[in-house]
């Protein structure tokens, strides 16, 4: 469990950063919180010859609100995370989501930008960036552009990242105040990855869903946004027979693989179980 020999670098600047990844090309990484990267690196799974920490970089850090939505800096831990009262104001499932990532020391120091750039499945931040309609702030040696979470995510591992550049913030538009919202994990233990997730946000109107969103995590090779799941509550009571077509609809769509946590066929049924806890608890939340 030793890593092959690195070099460190450590920019002090966004600038810095894209202009030494640029020149080191391919053997180059960004390196966040660590906590997904380091464990790849020792099991050589990872083989790089530069490290480019952000850690020095203060642009990366920090949470703000403008024009209606959270712009959320990369570098900011899940902690920072947990103890941001704008976050709990305004998009209180980030924190529920963040809570159960891990365990406390993985979250002092694991990133939101390194927990949605990495293109794990089984990260849980990219499903709730999706069930948000979040955009991810994108920078490299050529400019600056943004590319929403439900359109990053390609292949397991594989993201709208190109060489070179980093991410630099997460923008999340800000919900309707009274929204409900839920994230219900499966997980073997504490502080392990989903063996299936779901990411509801919805807001009620007399008694009519006005509006849904659905996502699910570690069910496919990417974080799965459910548009028709989420589009069959809209116009319903939250009624079983509505909630019963947007499981179906939401299950219809994993393809998680048979591995340690389950057989597919287990993890997809564990998705649909874990929407319908998500949607009840949303619609409480939106009506309680
Ligand atoms: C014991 C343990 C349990 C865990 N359990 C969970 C869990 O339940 N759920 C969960 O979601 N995660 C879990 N994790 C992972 C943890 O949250 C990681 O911290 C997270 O996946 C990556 O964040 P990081 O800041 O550590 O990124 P790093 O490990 O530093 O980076 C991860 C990848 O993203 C890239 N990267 C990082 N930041 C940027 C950026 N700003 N721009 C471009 N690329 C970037 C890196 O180059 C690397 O490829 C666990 C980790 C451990 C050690």
């Amino acid at each position: 469990m030793i890593p092959g020999s690195f070099s460190y670098h450590s920019p002090a600047t966004v600038e810095e950063a894209v202009g030494l990844l640029a020149e080191l090309g391919d053997d180059a990484r960004p390196l966040a919180g660590g906590h997904s990267l380091l464990p790849m690196m020792k099991l050589r799974l990872a083989p790089l010859e530069h490290l480019v920490d952000l850690r020095k970089i203060d642009a990366l850090k920090g949470i703000e609100e403008a024009d209606g939505a959270l712009v959320i800096g990369a570098m900011t831990t899940q902690a920072d995370l947990l103890a941001s009262g704008l976050v709990a104001g305004h998009c209180p499932i980030i924190q529920e989501t963040a809570a159960l990532i891990a365990d406390p020391q993985v979250r002092y120091v694991g990133t939101l930008g390194g927990n949605v750039a990495n293109g794990d499945p089984a990260n849980d931040m990219p499903g709730v960036m999706q069930c948000l309609d979040a955009s991810y702030l994108l920078t490299g040696k050529g400019g600056s552009r943004e590319v929403k979470a439900r359109d990053f995510y390609e292949g397991a591992f594989f993201t709208a990242l190109q060489e070179g550049e980093i991410l630099t913030a997460v923008k999340v538009p800000v919900p309707p105040a009274g929204h409900g919202y839920a994230y219900e994990k499966l997980k073997r233990k504490i502080g392990d990855y989903a063996t299936a997730a779901a990411a509801v946000v919805l807001t009620m109107a007399g008694g009519t869903c006005k509006s849904a969103s659905i996502a699910l995590t570690n069910v496919g090779e990417t974080p799965l946004y459910a548009a028709e799941a989420s589009a069959v509550l809209v116009g319903s009571s939250l009624n079983k027979a509505a909630v019963d077509q947007a499981v179906s609809l939401a299950e219809g769509i994993t393809a998680p693989a048979s591995d340690g946590r389950g057989p597919a066929e287990y993890r997809t049924k564990m998705a649909g179980v874990m929407l319908r806890r998500a949607i009840q608890r949303a619609h409480e939340r939106a009506t309680g």
